[in-house]
């Protein structure tokens, strides 16, 4: 408080004490005040209050230059599904049907997908959020580089802190490599689950082939199909707990 201010208070006490007392104003009293001063550390901010939303990071991704897939992109796909998903799927990138529409996995590998989740009763509509590691496209559908996948690294981060996903399905061998750090081979990363570390939070992950690798090998939809019979299981359980 300012001295000012002090003074503006006293002279208030002192005539409402006389007011109160004889009814008569009484000589003007001085008094010496200062004004408050405060250490930096003394100061209490107001603790700023930030809700993040999936609605805002997309925004922000949609706006986002920070690195070379900004400049060649159409769209941005950011993600899409429901908000607390029993899975977030999460891909490698927008293809170039992905691109045109600004929405992850419409193309004929992004069919392919709703087809398996729906086999296990998931989806988009329902109880899933996709999304991808990058969110721009990568021209000709090439590996986003290290480069790319770090600079948009964050937003993908703070998709899972603010879905808090049940599940994380990381469909195919960038996404895989991407979220466990890792350069093992997918054929070794698949078909089990691996705690996925992110802020206070433990998620069971699993990796999959990405269904684009299917339609190419028809070898790999075996064992595609073994890992979504245990996505179904651990489901399964889950709702047992419940
Ligand atoms: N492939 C991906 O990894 N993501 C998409 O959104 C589409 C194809």
């Amino acid at each position: 408080m300012t001295s000012a201010e002090k003074q503006k208070i006293a002279f208030f006490l002192d005539i409402t004490g006389d007011f109160l007392g004889s009814g008569y104003r009484s000589a003007r009293k001085e008094y010496q005040f200062e004004d408050d001063t405060f250490s930096s550390a003394e100061i209490r901010q107001t603790p700023e209050i930030t809700s993040d939303s999936t609605g805002q990071i997309a925004s922000e991704i949609r706006l986002c230059n920070s690195c070379p897939l900004g400049k060649t992109r159409t769209n941005a796909a950011p993600g899409e599904g429901v908000q607390k998903p029993l899975v977030m799927i999460i891909g490698e990138g927008p293809g170039q049907e992905e691109d045109n529409q600004g929405r992850p996995f419409v193309g004929k590998a992004g069919q392919l997908l709703d087809k398996m989740l729906a086999s296990i009763n998931l989806s988009r509509k329902v109880n899933c959020f996709i999304a991808n590691v990058v969110k721009c496209r990568p021209p000709n559908n090439r590996d986003p580089s290290l480069e790319e996948t770090t600079a948009c690294g964050h937003f993908l981060k703070r998709q899972i802190v603010c879905l808090k996903p049940e599940i994380i399905l990381a469909a195919g061998r960038v996404a895989a490599q991407t979220l466990l750090k890792t350069t093992e081979p997918i054929g070794r990363l698949r078909g089990k689950f691996t705690d996925y570390s992110i802020e206070n939070m433990t998620i069971p992950l699993l990796v999959t082939y990405h269904p684009a690798a299917l339609l190419r090998n028809e070898d790999l939809k075996r064992p595609a199909w073994e890992d979504l019979k245990l996505l179904r299981s651990r489901l399964e359980n889950h709702d047992g707990e419940k």
